[in-house]
């Protein structure tokens, strides 16, 4: 069988590696921490900085395909690898996502609604940002943020020194404030043919800017969610992408329409996909896997309503409960300690499709 070596070793190229063991391929997970979740169900591991070239050079030669499983892979990692191995969704993908003024340029590019936006490298250009595009504002780092961190929101009255001092001077863009109704994303996956299949757009609920829940069938209209399948598509194209994307937007209600703005762009699989473990024909893991292997792409359609719950620090503990309860697909990541903000595990409501 052949080998699929994956950069990053979190919960996500956990689930990466089952979904690819079920379909006969051995990972190789290369990740600079040693005590990282997808490790346990590796069949190689390399612990190794993403600066090591002789360590790359080695993980390269031992596997057929490379995929990442976060975003901040440096993108000179990318290209060295890629001069050895194909590296999928690709150097293009990941280096457009993260950094939040090329993503945004990417989008407006393609004629993809944005919120109105601003580079912030100094804290005069900050001003003139919020003179412009008015408060509140967010302020958020062009690299590096998740969760909500190295972002911040300044509000009538906020002082934009300290603001611009919260995120260490870093180079940032502001953006303006959404008032959005709901927030979606779309999951795409594209293979190495260029066919597209794309999942039910799934609605989620962020708690302490950590995604709390998702849901299926989000409570959108048809046509909206078209809107969206499309939009994802258009952006996976431009990128001539191979493996699944997120897109996560926000849905404007004005009067009686509906406007979808996008927020920002995931190269991978993505916390807002896993409720199709559980919910649809085949889950975002394996379409990845299938889409950079280079197999037909599997069915994405969606069999049963569904709610993703993520299991955060101590919501983990009570995990006897979640698994005796009907319904409920419990998934773990065999994390060691749980602390606040760690995304532990996620249970999956399924019930049937009414939606
Ligand atoms: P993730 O963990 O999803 O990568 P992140 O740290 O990259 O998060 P964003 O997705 O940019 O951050 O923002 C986090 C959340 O903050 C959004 O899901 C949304 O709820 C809110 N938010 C971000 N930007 C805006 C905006 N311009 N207007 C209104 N709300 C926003
Ligand atoms: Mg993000
Ligand atoms: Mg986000």
């Amino acid at each position: 069988g052949s080998t699929i070596g994956i950069l990053g070793g979190g919960q996500l190229g956990r689930m990466l590696a089952v979904a690819a063991a079920e379909l006969g391929f051995r990972c190789h997970i290369y990740c600079p921490d040693g005590e990282s979740p997808a490790f346990d169900v590796a069949a190689a591991r390399t612990v190794a900085s993403y600066e090591n070239e002789a360590a790359l050079a080695a993980f390269a030669g031992s596997v057929d395909v490379i995929t990442y499983e976060f975003e901040n892979v440096p993108a000179t990692t990318a290209e060295f690898l890629s001069d050895q191995v194909a590296v999928l969704p690709g150097v293009r993908a990941l280096a457009a996502s993260q950094d939040r003024l090329s993503e945004k340029e990417l989008m407006r590019s393609l004629g993809i609604d944005v919120a109105p936006f601003a580079a912030v490298d100094s804290l005069n250009d900050l001003e003139a940002a919020l003179e412009r595009l008015g408060r509140p504002a967010i302020l958020k780092t062009r690299r590096f943020g998740y969760d909500g961190k190295g972002q911040v929101k300044i509000m009538p009255g906020d002082d934009a020194a300290a603001a611009y001092e919260a995120l260490g001077h870093r180079p940032a863009v502001l953006e303006g404030f959404i008032s959005f109704a709901r927030e979606v994303s779309a999951l795409v996956v594209r293979g190495r043919g260029g066919e597209t299949a794309v999942y039910d757009i799934t609605e989620n609920v962020h708690r302490n800017h950590i995604l709390h829940t998702s849901t299926v069938p989000a409570a959108i209209r048809p046509e909206t969610a078209a809107e969206a399948r499309a939009l994802g598509i258009r952006i996976a194209e431009a990128l001539d992408y191979v493996g699944l994307l997120a897109v996560e937007m926000f849905l404007v209600e004005e009067g009686t329409s509906e406007r979808l703005v996008v927020n920002e762009i995931a190269p991978r699989v993505h916390n807002s996909g896993h409720w199709t473990q559980d919910g649809a024909g085949a889950s975002q893991f394996e379409n990845h896997i299938r889409a950079i292997a280079g197999w037909p792409l599997a069915d994405t359609r969606r069999h049963s309503d569904a709610v993703m719950t993520n299991l955060i620090g101590a919501d983990a503990d009570d995990w006897h409960a979640l698994a005796a309860e009907p319904g409920a697909r419990l998934h773990l990541y065999g994390k060691a300690e749980s602390r606040p903000g760690r995304k532990m595990g996620h249970v999956n409501r399924i019930s049937r499709k009414r939606g």
